[in-house]
Parts: C-alpha cells; structure tokens; sequence
C-alpha cells in the first residue's frame, strides 16, 4: 500500500503529487528543483476526497520514501498524529481569527523532523475575513520548511488575496467504478452492493461509505425515495415534510451529541471548574458562548442532513428525466425503475424539470435562515404539482 491509496479516482493527480515529492526530496537535498512551492489548494465538489489529498500529501512529504505508507512516518501520518502536521479543523460553520492565529504560531516553528512543517487547513472557504488576513502573510512567505495545504470546493470560494498565494490542485467527482472498488478494497463491501452505494451517492464518497456500512442509512434514503409516489393531498405534502425534518434531526443528534460532549469537558478542564477559587464568571461566559456555538452547529448539522434527502429526491427526478428523454442508460435508483417508468409517464418532461428546479431552489434557501418545515412544506407542495 500507499498513502495515495485512500484517493478514489485521482489517478491524474497522484501522478501530480509524485512529482511534486519528488522535488520537495531534492529541496531537502539542497538542490535547485521547480515544481515545489510552499502553499497548495485543493479545490473539488463535496466528498471528493479535497482532505484525504492533503492529508495523502502531506504524509508523501514528510516520508524518506515518497509515501510508502508503511514506516512509521507514513503510519502516524496518516493517522494524524504526526508531529510536523497540523491540521485547522473545524465543526463550526466559520474559522475564527484565534484559530488562525494559533496555526500561524505553529507554522513559524522549524520541523522537529528533518523534512518539512505541514499546516492543513481544512475548510479554507469558511475562514473569516480577519482569519483569513491573519493567515496571509505566513501563506505568502512561509519559513523555507513550512508548507500549507488549503482544502475549498472551488478557488473561488477563498479569498483573492490567499488564493493567489496557492497553486491550485483540482480533483475531479470520482467515478461510481471507483468508488465502487474503494469501497470492496478498504470496507470489505460485497461488490452488489458497492456498486448500488457508489451510484446512489453520485460521486459523493463519503456517502458511499455510510450508505455501505450502515443500513441505517440505507433505510432512511429508501424511505425518502419514496416521497414522490406519495404526495397526493395536502395532508400528504406535510406530513411528508414532517418526517424530512424529524429524520434528519435524528441522524444529527449523535452527531452534535458527541461533539458537544467532548467541548463540554474540554471546557470544564480549561476552567478546572469544581476547583475551590476558580473565576465562575468567566466560566459562565465561556459555557454560554460555547451553548451558543453549539446550538448554531446542530442547526447546520440537521441542515446538512435535510440537504442529503434533497439530493437523494433530485436523483429521483433526473431518473424521471432520463426515462422521459428516452436516452437510454443506466438509472442512479436502477432498483426504482417500475416507479420511475410509471412516473415518467403520468407526467411531462417540463413538470419534472420545474420539479427538480424546486428541490435546488430550496437547497438554495435552506442555505439561509428560512424554517427548515416551511421551505420542505412548501417544496413537497410543488412537487406534487399540478399537472398530474
Ligand atoms: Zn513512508
């Protein structure tokens, strides 16, 4: 194995990166090389894999032998507990300035290796402004050691300023054969089913996974698949919204759940709350900021779960469109086909279109402050449709 192994469908840009940690090697050596520079930013759709790059990257560089995955170097690596990489995660919907900060510190240090200090910065498109600034000068004109790895779905969605700094690696949405191997390869997955998760995923890996792993998962987009057969009445429309937003709550809930747990007793040790002299005012006002926070990411953790099912329908529809257009070819809900074949029927090719026009619409809006109910209410209403 290598450290490039985890990458599905990248296969031009692996060949990139070898190149690229071949002459990171003859820098270290001391020799003139061109192809290495010292910032990078990954840019590819959700779930393409921007962070496994980076992180597959980073590893390449910091091992003696390109990436074997095997020394101790690639294994801690990629396990992430290297010493020479950091990486700016975040569960927040933005990056404040303190986090960068304290990224720019650590990317002053020289390496406590003998090869390079690695800085991962995630999510680089929800840095704020002033993070951002506090990033720049330390992208611009690192220690000759210091490598940043900035991960964003497009250039454009980071700032002009950092993303001109970067040289700009694109991965492409993997292929459903490739993902469909990763996940038989590194999962274990029967191929049947590889394959059917692959497809229902659309390039999203990610999704591919916990749609193979998890039957749960399984179940809850086959319920939502189901969706467009059933509206009929009005009752049907909200009672179907309904059941949107309480599934998704529910997936979220562990999720905010463990991540909030684990902020709680980090804060009760940085305050060392129940120690006799402590400060409880500055206590309380962290507890409430970080209540606050909180409360903002469990939101977007159900939003993101709401988006998923919107996806799942809007992969319904273009099946519609598919068997409507007559084009022939693979369905992504192949299983579905006699509902699709009857749908696409009792219905016309511009309906399903002001349909699927709906669903991106709404993901649009759910992106804002709307009610999540209101904007499902009204979208299961326009599915519907009046055409019949
Ligand atoms: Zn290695």
């Amino acid at each position: 194995m290598t450290v490039w192994d985890d990458l599905v469908g990248q296969e031009a840009l692996v060949e990139t990166l070898g190149n690229v940690v071949a002459a990171a090697d003859r820098v270290l050596q001391g020799e003139k090389a061109t192809g290495m520079t010292h910032a990078w930013l990954f840019t590819g759709p959700p779930g393409s894999g921007r962070s496994t790059a980076a992180r597959a990257f980073a590893a390449a560089l910091q091992c003696d032998r390109g990436g074997c995955g095997e020394c101790l170097s690639c294994r801690t690596s990629l396990a992430g507990s290297h010493a020479d990489i950091s990486a700016l995660v975040t569960e927040q919907a933005v990056i404040g300035v303190d986090d960068a900060r304290d990224s720019v510190r650590r990317a002053a240090l020289s390496p406590s290796g003998r090869r390079w200090q690695v800085m991962i910065v995630e999510d680089a498109d929800r840095l704020t402004d002033r993070a951002a600034d506090a990033l720049l000068k330390s992208v611009e004109e690192p220690p000759p050691r210091t490598v940043w790895l900035l991960c964003a779905p497009t250039a454009e969605d980071v700032l002009p300023t950092i993303r001109s700094r970067c040289r700009c690696l694109v991965l492409r949405t993997p292929p459903s054969e490739a993902i469909a191997d990763y996940l038989v390869r590194r999962h274990d997955v029967s191929s049947a089913l590889a394959s059917f998760t692959a497809r229902a995923a659309q390039g999203h890996i990610g999704r591919a996974r916990a749609l193979a792993v998890d039957e749960g998962t399984r179940n809850r987009r086959r319920e939502v698949l189901r969706i467009p057969g059933q509206l009929s009445g009005l009752g049907s429309c909200l009672n179907a919204a309904s059941n949107i937003l309480d599934a998704a709550t529910e997936e979220a809930r562990p999720r905010s759940d463990t991540l909030d747990a684990k902020e709680q007793s980090d804060l009760q040790l940085a305050y060392g709350a129940g120690t006799r002299g402590v400060s409880t005012t500055g206590h309380a006002a962290a507890a409430k900021e970080l209540q606050r926070r909180q409360r903002l990411r469990a939101k977007r953790i159900v939003r993101d779960s709401i988006d998923r099912t919107l996806l799942d329908l809007a992969s319904y529809y273009r099946d519609v469109v598919t068997v409507q257009l007559g084009s022939g070819g693979e369905l992504v809900n192949e299983e579905l086909r006699h509902e699709v074949d009857t749908m696409s029927r009792s219905t016309s090719g511009e309906a399903t279109t002001r349909r699927l026009r709906a669903i991106f619409a709404t993901r649009e809006l759910l992106e804002g402050e709307i009610a999540p109910l209101l904007a499902l209410e009204s979208l299961m209403i326009s599915l519907r449709g009046a055409d019949g």
